[in-house]
């Protein structure tokens, strides 16, 4: 077999690898989001805890400086009363007087509420707070160990492309060019066994000198229906791995 078509062989290879390697990579980034939602699943107690706590103590400051407000009222008021030159200005300070007395007393059992709440929801995130520290640490050193396997798995896919690389360049220019228009129309999948005279990917009888010249390893031929580059492999022959073909390349 010429080193041209070992060489096509074990370029179809290397772009299979590299085809997968596409589908690898990205499940890095859908572990990775995995990853992150299991932990904000595990801490999605401790999260509403807190999302409350954050509106109670809101609530709360609202309401101490309503308190503030009725407070200075009810002092405005009292002191009005001491100034009263008629029935009918005694009888309005009373009224107004009676009206921000219930403001501050309806005020200041709210703020006792909110603080009861604000208190029950603070030892509520206490409670969680270890537990979250915890599955923080750990879901720290599983995005580590992702992003160290992703690293090494980046570096390997790196070591593929520079190996098809150095294939280009020893493969004949005419059938770079064809394998490369053929992967365009194939969807990659440029080469095709011939198994019992017959075209492996699209099932298309070889004409007899054809697979005969095949089977020889003479020359290079292509499929007459689907454009595909045709190879022979004895049964039982073992395949050439894409790095045995790129290291053999080098020697040559
Ligand atoms: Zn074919």
């Amino acid at each position: 077999m010429s080193q041209d078509l070992e060489l096509l062989i074990a370029l179809q290879e290397t772009d299979r690898q590299l085809a997968e390697c596409q589908t690898k990579t990205r499940q890095f980034a859908i572990e990775r989001e995995r990853i992150e939602s299991e932990f904000q699943h595990h801490i999605a107690a401790y999260t509403t805890a807190q999302t409350n706590l954050d509106a109670v103590r809101r609530r709360l400051r609202d309401l101490e400086s309503d308190l503030v407000h009725f407070q200075s009222q009810f002092a405005k008021y009292t002191a009005d009363l001491q100034r009263v030159r008629n029935q009918r200005e005694y009888e309005t300070a009373i009224r107004e007087i009676d009206t921000a007395k219930k403001s501050v007393a309806q005020c200041e059992s709210k703020i006792a509420e909110a603080r009861a709440e604000a208190a029950k929801l603070e030892a509520e995130v206490a409670l969680h707070a270890p537990e979250i520290e915890k599955r923080r640490a750990e879901t720290d050193a599983a995005l580590a160990e992702n992003a160290r396997a992703e690293a090494a798995y980046l570096a390997e896919v790196e070591r593929i492309r520079v190996r098809r690389r150095e294939m280009e360049t020893k493969l004949s220019k005419t059938w770079l060019t064809n394998y490369t228009r053929v992967a365009k129309l194939r969807g990659g999948h440029v080469m095709a066994q011939v198994i019992n005279g017959t075209c492996s990917a699209c099932r298309m009888r070889l004409r007899p000198q054809v697979y005969s010249l095949v089977r020889q390893g003479i020359g290079i031929h292509t499929c007459d229906s689907c454009g595909r580059i045709l190879f022979y492999r004895p049964e039982g022959s073992a395949t050439a791995s894409a790095e045995q073909v790129a290291a053999a390349g080098a020697d040559s």
